[in-house]
């Protein structure tokens, strides 16, 4: 029997010997970069001339790796060998897939600190964030291969005498798996396995900034038993690829997390039936968020002022959690604005690889960052520029924490995701127009209220329509099997990644009824 899930502990940097252990483990990882990595399909690496360079972003003229990239012609491959696989893989013991998870889950927590590092190195994430994120994935191996296990029999339904009903989930077929860059092991790993444990068949195309450490879960699936065309590894640019598989007819089911604009173009492409094609296609579609944080005036406000802070700035704001708006009961405003900007001006960002324990580090690339000190100009005609505002991006792509203040509730930077370190404070009347203004963008994915007032408690639970929502804390940090994650409206299909209802989503229930 499987012991029960705990989530993945936290490290503790400050120690000297983790700290050591780390700045080892980055060497190495250092030592093992620039190498060629192929496509893996069937088993077989097939290397390709056009190769996907991923950077460090803290120091763009390191190179992380070069990645073979698949094109139409090989993403067709994988798609007739994941779909002769699934033959096979469909019948196979559930409990054998839900092994090769706790090992896949062993493995990695044995070479943690490898992956860490190279978290650090590839997705540019500060130590804490990088090793949050190795956690997270071995908390989605470890969680979903106990709910497969509880899934493996079906659930209990009626039978008459002389009558045998059975309630089962079968799996769909061949999965399209598209993963972004933020959380790119465990989001990655995360949607993978979920895919696979259920008996599906995968062909996961990760971000093109991030495919290195999408190799390196392969590597261990592989390690851990994965039959050769389970996973197929095949990383290419989303515009060809991706539209590629969405659109193919012996596609069955995609499971996306990104941005709206991608999450909406999957969504209607999967839609239209394709000739030769005998199903609905499913979609499982987490897009993004526009986080607020509300401030009543009954709250611990230095708690207030801190979780803004962490959940604006960790990971420079790249989480799709991220709190971007804080709407501030006006009794308390200035004080909670005022907390925000110390607080933040004792932040400090830099190359995570140098040092440790740097609160920020770049944001993934120069796309990111234009995108991000374009919005932090728009903020500058939209409210009053509090703290930040500047950014470099002459050896990695850096943006200073920024935070405007006295925005209006319909500016474009309290409504558009930015994905960066910017946050815009407003001021409310009351708690009831504080809900209403958290309410009005067309996402819906986190929030949070800092409140000791019970009855404004009960009201946010039932009105903030968020699919996560948290009291007095911020609105970052979920944890599989603890706080299930999903987002309503724009922000998807309210999947809640790590939570009892995700597994069923890449299954169907099929009964059967014998007499006797
Ligand atoms: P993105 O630009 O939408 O890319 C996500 C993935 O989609 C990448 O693998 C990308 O490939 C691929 N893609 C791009 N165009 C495609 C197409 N036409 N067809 C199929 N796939 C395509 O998002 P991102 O910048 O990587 O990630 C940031 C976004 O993710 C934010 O909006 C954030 O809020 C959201 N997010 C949401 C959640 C959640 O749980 N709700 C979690 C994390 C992140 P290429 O890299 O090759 O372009």
């Amino acid at each position: 029997m499987v012991v029960a899930y705990k989530h993945e502990p936290f490290t503790d940097y400050t120690v000297e010997e983790n700290k050591q252990a780390l700045l080892k483990a980055i060497k190495e990882v250092e030592a093992d970069m620039g190498k060629d990595y192929p496509l893996i399909i069937g088993g077989e690496r097939i290397t390709t001339e056009d190769k996907i360079v991923s950077v460090n972003p803290a120091k763009k003229d390191e190179i992380v790796g070069y990645v073979s990239k698949a094109n139409q012609d090989l993403a067709e491959k994988a798609m007739q060998v994941a779909d002769q696989t699934f033959e096979t893989w469909r019948k196979s013991d559930p409990k054998v897939r839900a092994d090769i998870l706790f090992r896949a889950a062993a493995i990695v927590r044995r070479r943690k600190l490898e992956f860490t590092a190279r978290l650090i190195k590839e997705g540019g994430k500060p130590w804490k964030e990088a090793d949050a994120d190795v956690a997270e994935g071995i908390d989605f191996l470890e969680y979903y291969g106990r709910q497969m296990l509880k899934l493996k029999d079906g659930v209990p339904v009626n039978s008459r005498p002389i009558e045998y009903n059975q309630y089962n989930y079968i799996p769909l077929g061949v999965g399209v798996v598209i993963s972004p860059w933020n959380f790119l092991f465990a989001i990655m790993a995360g949607t993978t396995v979920a895919a696979m444990v259920t008996g599906n068949t995968v062909l996961l195309k990760p971000a093109s900034s991030t495919p290195v450490i999408a190799y390196k879960l392969m590597e261990v699936l592989e390690e851990a038993g994965m039959p050769a065309g389970v996973v197929n590894y095949i990383p290419g640019p989303g515009s060809e690829v991706g539209d590629y598989l969405v659109d193919h007819p012996r596609t069955r089911f995609v499971s996306f997390t990104g941005s709206r604009a991608v999450g909406t173009r999957i969504f209607e492409r999967a839609a239209k039936i394709q000739d030769g094609q005998k199903w609905l296609k499913r979609t499982i579609i987490e897009m993004g968020g526009k986080d607020t944080i509300v401030v009543d005036n009954e709250a611990d406000l230095e708690l207030a002022a801190q979780s803004i802070v962490q959940s604006a700035f960790g990971f420079s704001g790249q989480k799709c959690s991220a709190c971007s708006r804080a709407v501030i009961h006006e009794d308390v405003y200035d004080h909670v604005k005022d907390r925000v900007v110390e607080l933040t001006k004792e932040l400090t960002v830099g190359n995570p690889s140098d040092a440790n324990n740097l609160f920020m580090g770049p944001v993934i690339d120069q796309a990111a960052y234009d995108k991000i000190t374009g919005y932090i100009d728009i903020g500058k005609n939209e409210g009053e520029l509090l703290v930040g505002g500047e950014g470099d991006d002459s050896i990695g792509w850096f943006v200073n924490p920024t935070v405007f203040g006295d925005v209006d509730p319909e500016a474009r930077i309290m409504q558009e995701e930015i994905f960066g370190p910017v946050v815009a404070l407003t001021k409310a009347k009351n708690f009831d127009e504080a809900i209403d203004i958290a309410n009005n963008t067309e996402y819906g994915l986190t929030g949070a209220v800092i409140t000791n007032n019970r009855a404004h408690q009960e009201q946010a639970r039932q009105d903030f329509h968020v699919g996560n929502l948290y009291f007095n804390r911020g609105c970052t940090a979920a944890i599989v099997g603890y706080q299930p994650f999903g987002g309503f409206n724009m922000s998807g299909t309210d999947s809640k990644a790590g939570g009892p209802d995700y597994l069923v989503q890449h299954m169907q229930g099929k009964t059967t009824s014998e007499m006797f």
